[in-house]
């Protein structure tokens, strides 16, 4: 039977001993804030399509209503590609706008 309590004392065994000076203590999430490559690293963007975040460097670029987008992924990018060649970009502004969700 799994001890349920285990997530508990491990914290309690990781915990700094009383008295330990912190702050000088640096965490590594800091350091990396400190880079100066961290805010390329962790800029995020929305996908045109989904909304789903990614990096940027991760983003696909599809063109869609004479305009290039930022899509997440083939899905997107194919059903962007869809609704292009089918004429249906007006309709699927409008459901945008309405904020239907078209996903
Ligand atoms: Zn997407």
């Amino acid at each position: 039977m799994p001890n349920v309590n285990s997530g508990k004392i491990n914290l309690l065994r990781i915990a700094p001993p009383l008295g330990a000076s912190t702050s000088m203590a640096i965490t590594f999430s800091q350091l990396l804030a400190l880079s100066p490559f961290h805010a390329a690293r962790v800029e995020k963007i929305a996908c045109y399509h989904c909304d789903e975040k990614m990096r940027q460097t991760k983003a696909l670029y599809v063109k869609f209503n004479g305009q290039q987008r930022a899509v997440c992924c083939h899905g997107c990018m194919a059903i962007l590609q869809t609704i292009e060649r089918n004429d249906m970009i007006e309709d699927y502004l409008a459901a945008r706008s309405m904020q239907i969700d078209v996903r």
